[in-house]
């Protein structure tokens, strides 16, 4: 028998903050079993998941380096072990870079790769099994406006994110017969830590081309993660949707 929204779990990967903070918060607050994923940021992942649990979810953190298949088969042992396989995974966790693909050294370029498209591709991989085995399940990536639009001095993360959005629509055809569906959520500018290396003033410029005036608050991304994780969002897959203000349409 299908299990109802409320009784899913859900893994945010990167969820010690930022966007990932705001989607387990969101899911949360319906009473969902959720899973917060961190590589770091024990303290504050452990904040978050203080909020979810007082919101009444059943709450585990888990930390794993997203590069290293090892530790994904590990972290997924465990929430097997503790009854919490996901039924969402939300592939949040990721990594900016700033500058000129001049001065960018390879290792950069190998290190933002292994956490921005890797670690989806093996986290999918791993965790679709029991997806398609059940015939149900919704797998979320965060991509990026730049993913569609290019920015410049950010190609590698421009990079990373344009194959999300081929990842998210190949793996869509591949899912939907087994009920699975794959879709990306693509901001423009979202108020967090990603966004502190840029001054007042850069911050301005931005927000000035930005036709809504601002940028994105996490949990306005949120609701759109959690939309397309609802039962009734299953026609929906293979798209990458942009919530950025009317910048790029
Ligand atoms: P953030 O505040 O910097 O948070 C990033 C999260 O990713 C943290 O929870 C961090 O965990 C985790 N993470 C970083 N490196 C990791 C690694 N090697 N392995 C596993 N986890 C790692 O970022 P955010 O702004 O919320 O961004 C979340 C997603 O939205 C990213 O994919 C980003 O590209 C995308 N996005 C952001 C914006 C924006 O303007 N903020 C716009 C478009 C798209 P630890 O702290 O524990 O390392």
């Amino acid at each position: 028998m299908e299990k109802a929204f409320k009784d899913q779990t859900v893994l945010v990967t990167g969820g010690s903050r930022g966007i990932g903070a705001a989607v387990a918060e969101r899911f949360a607050s319906v009473g969902m079993n959720v899973v917060i994923h961190y590589r770091e940021s024990h303290e504050t992942a452990n904040e978050v998941a203080r909020r979810c649990t007082s919101a009444g979810a059943r709450v585990m953190t888990v930390t794993a380096d997203l590069g290293c298949r090892e530790q994904i088969l590990k972290m997924n042992e465990k929430l097997t072990k503790h009854g919490m396989i996901p039924d969402i995974l939300v592939n949040n966790a990721g990594v900016s870079h700033y500058g000129m693909l001049a001065d960018l050294s390879v290792e950069e370029w190998d290190q933002l790769m292994s956490i921005n498209l890797r670690g989806p591709f093996l986290c999918s991989q791993i965790f679709m099994k029991a997806m398609v085995e059940r015939k149900y399940g919704r797998i979320i990536n965060i991509s990026s406006i730049w993913g569609m639009a290019g920015a410049s001095c950010e190609v590698a993360y421009s990079t990373s994110k344009g194959g999300i959005n081929a990842f998210t629509k190949a793996l869509a055809k591949e899912l939907a017969p087994s009920g699975v569906t794959v879709n990306a959520v693509a901001p423009g500018p979202v108020n967090t830590e990603m966004m502190a290396g840029f001054s007042v003033e850069e911050k301005a410029a931005l927000e000035h081309e930005i036709p809504a005036g601002r940028f994105a608050q996490p949990d306005e991304i949120a609701s759109l993660v959690y939309y397309l994780s609802l039962p009734e969002s299953g026609y929906i897959t293979g798209q990458i949707i942009s919530a950025n203000g009317g910048w790029v349409t």
